[in-house]
């Protein structure tokens, strides 16, 4: 069969033009989006799932018992815990912990494993840096207080009971 003819119009792709002209003009009115970062700074609400960080407790002692859980199932391979025995009653806590920022993918299910509320997602969401290695996050520069975790860690225990309690629904 035949092609249709093309018209002049069709040659000079005017049709195609005009609605892509009436398409921007359309546009231009409506309420914009771009956001000019870094002086208009994100939103954050307690579901953001920043870059992970640990607690730290009142007394200065780190939460984390360093069972390996959330090293186990980390898909991007980004944390690395060195164990060791303590006198206190938890009797093992971190020598180091590693996160390696450049590997997290913020998934989350780190927060999502840890039994004793020790690692969670932080707000925090800020990443440059000069070199590789100042992206590897050691112990002391991932503990936040835990006054600053317990907001998130509610929200994240509500978030998780879900797949316990299934009548119980989340609010940020
Ligand atoms: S947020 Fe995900 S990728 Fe990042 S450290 Fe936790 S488990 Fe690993
Ligand atoms: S899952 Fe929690 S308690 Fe276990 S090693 Fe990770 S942060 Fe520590």
């Amino acid at each position: 069969m035949d092609a249709r003819p093309l018209t002049l119009a069709e040659r000079l792709y005017l049709p195609g033009l005009f609605r892509g002209l009436r398409l921007t003009l359309a546009l231009l009115f409506r309420r914009k989006f771009t956001r000019q970062y870094p002086e208009e700074p994100l939103p954050r609400t307690l579901a953001t799932k920043g870059q992970p960080r640990l607690v730290q407790n009142e007394d200065g002692t780190v939460r984390c018992v360093s069972c390996g859980l959330c090293e186990y199932v980390c898909p991007a391979f980004a944390i690395r815990i060195e164990g060791h025995e303590t006198d206190r009653p938890i009797q093992r806590e971190p020598r180091a912990f590693d996160i390696d920022m450049l590997k997290c993918i913020l998934c989350g299910f780190c927060e999502e494993v840890c039994p004793e509320e020790a690692i969670y997602m932080s707000d925090e969401l800020e990443l440059a840096d000069f070199s590789r290695a100042a992206h590897l996050y050691t112990l002391p520069r991932l503990l936040r207080p835990a006054k600053t975790a317990q907001p998130r860690l509610l929200y994240a225990r509500r978030l998780y009971d879900r797949w316990r309690k299934p009548s119980s629904t989340p609010s940020p």
